[in-house]
């Protein structure tokens, strides 16, 4: 996914990537499946949020420049509502994926965690109410 971030002070005002990689990890109560949740059930949430940034630029919604160069030229962007920081990619992946729990489930804290590079990394954490 590319992204940049145009008020930092050095490289990363640049366009540029990265091959992020993202980990879901659900905390909650094991139920009489042996299970918070089933591996098959989390993909089939996460999977279609992953297709949408995979390849994308996501841009920060005030980057003006970015957003006249997209307009004339149209491109797979997703846009946030913040700088494009892996905190702020945390942050929009925990609220997407919060919403798509089922009715039913067993999880009681969802943190995502963005890898720009193998070593760094921001995570988000949300409490979730338990509804079963
Ligand atoms: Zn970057």
């Amino acid at each position: 996914m590319g992204h940049r971030l145009p008020n930092h002070n050095g490289l990363c005002k640049n366009v540029h990537g990265h091959g992020y990689e993202a980990h879901v990890i659900l905390d909650g109560h094991v139920d009489a499946t042996g299970m918070v949740m089933d591996y098959f059930d989390l993909k089939t949430m996460v999977q279609p949020i992953i297709d949408e940034l995979d390849h994308c630029f996501m841009v920060d919604e005030s980057d003006v420049v970015m957003k006249e160069f997209f307009a004339s030229h149209p491109m797979k962007v997703v846009e946030l509502n913040a700088p494009t920081t892996a905190e702020n990619i945390a942050s929009y992946l925990v609220k997407r994926i919060s919403t798509q729990f089922p009715e039913n489930h067993n999880v009681t804290r969802l943190t995502v965690r963005v890898f720009e590079t193998e070593k760094t990394y921001a995570e988000t954490t949300k409490q979730l109410t338990i509804r079963n």
